[in-house]
């Protein structure tokens, strides 16, 4: 960047369910320290070691509710049945203190923030950045669905038929990175963020 300032990034990540985002992403924040994870609001039961508060934040449909009508969330949408969402303060305050600020959220909910980003002069527009991540198959998403053993067949088969529908989406993706061999697509990544690091936004 000319002035040698390093610009802070949204980095929104989206990717199918069981397509290797938590396992890019979770590399990603333990080797940028000025890296933090949106955490998000979410309806559904906590998952394996999940905790509350590190994890997502779960709520029950009503207090979900009340923060939807107190317009605390910058993007919500539902997700194989739940409802997700990231609270916008969580989001500026990340960026005002120099942050890179990470969201790993579904296609929905990119598309809100990066209409937000577009219309938005401010500190969101100057600093989105969007990612999609796709396995190599639908073979191997399911392969590694099953392998995560953490969701019951009938969520597997309802993540499956959600992924053709959101891998279709992918172009609408500044960057997109096919997560095969893990070192590789980790490689592509990190490229990725320097490059934008670097960049003058527009
Ligand atoms: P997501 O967060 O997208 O749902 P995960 O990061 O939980 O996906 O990955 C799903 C499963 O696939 C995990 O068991 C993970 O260890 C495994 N996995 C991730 N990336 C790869 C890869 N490149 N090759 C093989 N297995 C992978
Ligand atoms: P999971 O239940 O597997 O943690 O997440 C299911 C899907 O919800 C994933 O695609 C994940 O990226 C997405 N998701 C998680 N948090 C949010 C959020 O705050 N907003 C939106 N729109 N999607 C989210």
């Amino acid at each position: 960047m000319s002035d040698g300032v390093r610009r802070a990034l949204l980095l929104v990540v989206s990717a199918p369910s069981g397509a290797g985002k938590s396992t890019l992403c979770d590399r990603l924040l333990a080797d940028h320290f000025f890296m933090t994870r949106s955490i998000s609001c979410t309806t559904r039961a906590p998952r394996g070691a999940e905790v509350d508060g590190r994890d997502y934040h779960f709520l029950s449909e009503p207090e979900f509710n009340r923060r939807v009508a107190e317009g605390l969330f910058l993007e919500h949408a539902v997700v194989h049945g739940n409802q997700y969402g990231t609270l916008r303060a969580t989001v500026e305050e990340g960026l005002k203190a120099g942050n890179d600020v990470l969201m790993v959220i579904d296609v929905q909910g990119a598309a809100s923030v990066r209409a937000a980003a577009r219309a938005s002069g401010g500190i969101l527009g100057q600093s989105y950045v969007d990612i999609f991540i796709s396995p190599p198959s639908l073979e191997s998403l399911r392969d590694r669905l099953q392998a995560r053993g953490e969701d019951a067949p009938e969520v597997i088969e309802q993540r499956l038929a959600n992924a053709q529908g959101e891998m279709a989406r992918a172009r609408e993706y500044q960057h997109r990175i096919i997560n095969d061999q893990l070192d590789q697509a980790y490689a592509e990544l990190h490229a990725i963020i320097q490059a934008e690091h670097d960049r003058t936004p527009c």
